[in-house]
């Protein structure tokens, strides 16, 4: 290490000198939630420290402790903590060399949105919460030692390109101070009735203490140990608030949780109001606060819950946990295994009750966090089956209402002798519903779910079924209906004396002229029993993915290819009993299945599939040209 006493200087990584001048620029009011970010990190530094303490086995004795320290007539206010501190390699790389991806996306999250009030709040949560100190200081020192030295060693920097770092002469205690020389205007700052305000209302939680002129602010108990009947709306909402520096907002639904055996462990869970995925935040990768006899042993564990629970934030307390292990050996610990078992089971059941008891409000909750939840019916064996009783899915009986349909319900309500779960998916609702493939669907009133997420179908069909029920889409080739009932069949002679019918006969050599012309590009050409309205529609054949989902994987993987399918045509349909009478005469052949090559490619654009577009362009003009060939040029 350098022992040169000359200050050495050291210009801010990009993306940092930008941040700095927007916050030293900022003409953001809500400047209080810099003490919180500098208590936040003295806390994290104390943290650290009695980690490494406790690890390395060198007990320390001195109390852990953040102290403000308001200097009037200077217009100074100093953090101070006694936590892990910072070598001169760890100051120059912490506080302004090393790029932190945060500080790009705070950067374009702040400039995206007009309302800078709710922007620069947030700064903790994108990891570069320390430069918030420019907003109230035009200077800040910041003076630690490391300790594993015995040199301290000053940072300094006026907020523009450049800081300085250089050794300490004089001795340093261990730990680190923020020095901040306080802009004009600020000196509110110093006043510490202010500031004891602004700490009780931000850093209450902060698992140490902390002094203001030696008064301890917050001694307030711990309130996931307290039992659930003696605390308040209000200390779950700031208990909220604290753990995520989300200023204001009010979590979805909160559950506090606490066992005794076999063994002991306290915790609160919140579900937040959005899912900041779905909003292009990238993956929620937060973690739950772990903590061994309310120490703090990491703020970020992703372990306890499985990934699909992530979007939940919380804190879980237990003596049963060991304090001194690396986060793999965790992973191993029995305990430790087995609490992750116990609490997805207790999210599990609130989520089951919840769902049960408000409705509308599962909901909510399901528009927002089901696309994380349904990952783990693919993820969790154990519990696929709680998992798919929480699904929910817009179906052809609840569009009306815009009301969610559990697997659950939809069997409840299934027509007697209905042995399949029937699907359909498509890009939106509008085309899903002009699916030829739902006709029948429909005519027989027979409920299908309607999916316009790929990733939804993915889901069910890995769970292939529901108590016992096969889940199908409508597309596929093994469909099994359910018997028509004796009031469905009366109605259906009435109806069938008006359609017309192809002779069988003629049918069968239509279906034949079909099967020669389009050949290689379609498994079979059969008779369908599906479509009531449409003359024909494509079908996949036993046991293939829909055809949604195979368009999905051919625009992911290049080289996946898509299976044949079948082409089912109705002889109920105009168009098809007339082309089976024209079959009668072979002139028409040519025109027949010309026709039929049309009649695929309608097929395949009303399944979302494109056909070959030149060779269908040529057709449709040789149908013009005959058509028009046919019309008159006389007035009459
Ligand atoms: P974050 O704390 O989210 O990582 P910050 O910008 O607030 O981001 O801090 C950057 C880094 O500087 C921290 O990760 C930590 O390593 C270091 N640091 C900040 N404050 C302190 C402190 N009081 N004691 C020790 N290290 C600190």
């Amino acid at each position: 290490m350098s022992t040169d006493t000359a200050p050495q200087q050291y210009s801010f990584q990009a993306e940092i000198k930008q941040l700095l001048h927007l916050l030293s620029h900022s003409l953001y009011q809500n400047r209080e939630i810099t003490i919180r970010e500098l208590v936040s990190n003295a806390s994290d530094a104390l943290d650290k420290f009695r980690y490494v303490s406790l690890t390395s086995g060198q007990k320390s004795t001195d109390e852990l402790k953040i102290t403000i320290e308001p200097k009037k007539d200077e217009r100074v206010l100093v953090i101070r903590d006694n936590g892990i501190g910072m070598t001169q390699q760890e100051l120059v790389a912490n506080l302004g060399t090393i790029a932190r991806s945060g500080s790009l996306e705070f950067l374009k999250h702040a400039k995206g949105s007009g309302d800078q009030a709710t922007d620069l709040s947030l700064i903790g949560q994108f990891g570069v919460g320390f430069y918030s100190a420019f907003m109230l200081a035009d200077r800040v020192e910041v003076v630690s030692r490391s300790h594993k030295e015995e040199t301290g060693w000053r940072w300094e920097s006026t907020g523009d390109g450049s800081f300085t770092v250089f050794p300490v002469a004089e001795s340093v205690e261990r730990g680190t101070a923020i020095h901040l020389h306080l802009k004009e205007g600020m000196e509110e700052f110093t006043e510490s009735v202010r500031l004891k305000y602004i700490l009780r209302k931000y850093s209450t939680f902060v698992p140490h203490a902390i002094f203001v002129e030696g008064e301890h602010i917050n001694n307030q108990p711990p309130i996931w140990l307290e039992p659930k009947s003696s605390v308040t709306d209000e200390q779950y909402q700031n208990f909220y608030e604290y753990l995520t520096h989300f200023p204001g907002q009010k979590p979805l639904w909160h559950l506090h949780l606490s066992a005794d055996s076999p063994f002991q462990f306290h915790s609160i869970l919140y579900c937040p109001e959005s899912n900041l995925e779905r909003m292009g935040f990238g993956r929620a990768d937060h973690g739950l606060h772990l903590c061994a006899k309310r120490i703090l042993v990491q703020n970020d564990n992703r372990d306890l819950l499985p990934d699909y629970l992530r979007f939940l934030r919380g804190i879980v307390d237990s003596a049963d946990l060991p304090l001194n292990v690396s986060r793999e050996a965790l992973q191993d610990n029995t305990v430790f295994r087995k609490m992750q078992k116990v609490i997805t089971r207790k999210v599990l059941d609130h989520l089951d009750t919840f769902a049960s008891e408000q409705k509308e409000s599962y909901f909510k909750f399901y528009r927002e966090f089901g696309v994380i939840l349904r990952e783990g019916i693919t993820n969790d064996f154990d519990n696929r089956e709680r998992i798919s009783a929480l699904l929910r899915f817009a179906s052809t009986h609840s569009l009306a209402t815009s009301e969610l349909v559990s697997l659950e319900e939809y069997v409840e309500r299934a027509k007697e002798g209905q042995e399949q779960i029937y699907y359909a998916c498509g890009s939106d609702q509008d085309s899903v519903l002009r699916d030829p493939n739902l006709e029948v669907f429909r005519k027989r009133n027979l409920e299908v779910l309607v999916l316009t997420d790929p990733a939804d179908e993915y889901v069910l069909s890995y769970l292939r079924e529901f108590k016992g029920k096969p889940i199908l889409s409508v597309d596929a080739a093994d469909l099994k209906l359910p018997p028509e009932s004796a009031d469905e069949k009366a109605d259906e002679s009435k109806k069938d004396e008006a359609k017309p019918e192809a002779n069988s006969a003629n049918m069968d050599s239509l279906i034949g002229l079909l099967k020669e012309a389009l050949g290689e590009q379609v498994q079979d050409v059969r008779k369908s029993e599906r479509l009531t309205e449409s003359a024909c529609c494509l079908v996949n054949a036993q046991g293939s993915m829909s055809t949604t989902m195979q368009r999905v994987l051919r625009m992911n993987t290049p080289d996946f290819e898509m299976q044949k399918m079948i082409l089912e045509v109705n002889p109920n349909s105009a168009l098809v009993c007339r082309l089976a009478e024209l079959s009668a005469n072979s002139n028409n052949h040519g025109f027949i299945k010309d026709c039929g090559r049309q009649m695929h490619a309608n097929a395949m654009i009303q399944a979302g599939l494109a056909p070959n577009g030149n060779e269908m362009a040529a057709r449709l003009q040789s149908f013009m040209m005959e058509l028009a060939g046919q019309k008159s040029s006389i007035v009459t």
